[in-house]
């Protein structure tokens, strides 16, 4: 019998976050008393501006650039649509973009749109690890490639790549290098200093902060032009009145990451491998997914044998266990992720494939619970198909 859930055990941290309660205690008087306009000339909306400076000074601090490096953004999303846009408008002799198969949709679904106005993608394909060939890298940056495109870690599976050393190679190339790292800040260290890329994307909803916010690093030397076109914001370089609380949110965000992400390569990834290892011990027929020795420390990626993962979900969903399959449910039919199908699993291990994402605000109690829903609720299906 499954249990009746008391409380969420909220397993899909790649997804969205909880806010960190000191983020929304930095947030409120921006959300109430102090709601200037940062453009305004006077002391009240001074006070906003000043908010805002002092966050991007946080967000500069976390991953080691100067503050007049950094953007505030609506998310990550808007983050890579504006590196793309900005990357292929520089030089229209350049209308070749290099990415990978496995980038989130972000970047994915903007460079089918590309290909379909006319310019050239090329993708670059995973192993069954998840991992990008930078040999491969290497050979298809061309004259006319405008701009690279390499997520730092992915998310469903939470492999990390080289990113260091495809900047390298791509900057060797004097072509622009953007990633996205949407995925990896706040989880593993991010130190731009000494590095060769050009752009780098954040959004706040994975690490603790709200939704709705973002950032985009732009190497000083590097040449940007707008994507949200309007007022004189940021520099000339992102119209919109500024979101303000979540602004100093991300900023309080980023300080908090920086002073947690050793809990999260020890604490988190202790929850992450009791929990691997338990079901590993509990569920025969069961593979993890990428490349465990270069992944996320909060990430685990699983393929359960003879299993719908979309019914799993709903099974764990009764006993209040938040996780998210490998596939994604389009029109009423069940896609198999992109990112399963360009490792080269077949249609089965995908749809058998469920995503387990671990934060900070996990307790070994929450492993605990997932260690008996989980295996619960695999063999009660097992059971239910092979009936
Ligand atoms: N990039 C990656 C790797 C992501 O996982 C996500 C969100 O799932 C995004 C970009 C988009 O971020 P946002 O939700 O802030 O638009």
């Amino acid at each position: 019998m499954l249990r009746k859930p008391d409380k969420i055990v909220y397993l899909d941290n790649n997804a969205t976050t909880q806010i960190d309660p000191a983020v929304l205690e930095a947030m409120m008087p921006f959300l109430t008393a102090s709601y200037g306009n940062p453009s305004s000339a006077y002391r009240f909306g001074k006070k906003a501006a000043d908010a805002v400076e002092s966050a991007r000074e946080q967000v500069a601090r976390l991953i080691g650039c100067q503050p007049s490096e950094i953007i505030f953004t609506s998310c990550g999303t808007e983050s890579n649509n504006a590196t793309l846009a900005s990357a292929l408008s520089m030089d229209i002799d350049r209308q070749h973009v290099v990415t990978t198969r496995v980038e989130h949709s972000s970047i994915l679904k903007h460079c089918e749109t590309l290909a379909k106005r006319g310019y050239e993608i090329t993708w670059l394909g995973v192993d069954s690890e998840g991992r990008i060939d930078l040999d491969h890298l290497n050979d298809v940056i061309r004259a006319d490639t405008a701009v690279v495109s390499v997520m730092t870690a992915n998310n469903e599976t939470g492999v990390i790549n080289p990113i260091a050393e495809a900047a390298a190679i791509v900057r060797e190339k004097k072509v622009l290098f953007h990633t996205d790292a949407v995925q990896a800040i706040g989880k593993i260290p991010v130190n731009l200093r000494e590095s060769k890329i050009n752009f780098l994307s954040i959004s706040g909803h994975k690490l603790h902060c709200p939704k709705g916010v973002g950032a985009l690093y732009i190497d000083r030397r590097t040449r940007f032009n707008p994507y949200v076109i309007g007022g004189g914001q940021e520099g000339g370089r992102r119209a919109g009145t500024e979101n303000v609380a979540s602004i100093v949110g991300l900023g309080k965000a980023c300080e908090l990451a920086a002073e947690n992400v050793e809990a999260e390569n020890t604490t988190v990834r202790a929850f992450r491998d009791r929990f691997e290892s338990g079901i590993l011990e509990r569920i025969p027929d069961v593979r993890v997914n990428g490349d465990v020795a270069s992944r996320l420390p909060n990430t685990t990626s699983l393929s359960f044998t003879g299993i719908d993962s979309e019914g799993i979900l709903m099974l764990l969903d009764k006993e209040g266990v938040c996780c998210s399959a490998g596939s994604a449910c389009t029109t009423g039919s069940l896609a198999p992720s992109h990112v399963l199908r360009a490792m080269g699993f077949n249609d089965d291990r995908a749809r058998g494939t469920l995503r387990f994402s671990f934060s900070r605000f996990n307790t070994e109690a929450d492993v605990d619970r997932a260690l008996e829903a989980v295996p619960a609720s695999i063999e009660k299906m097992r059971i239910t198909l092979a009936a």
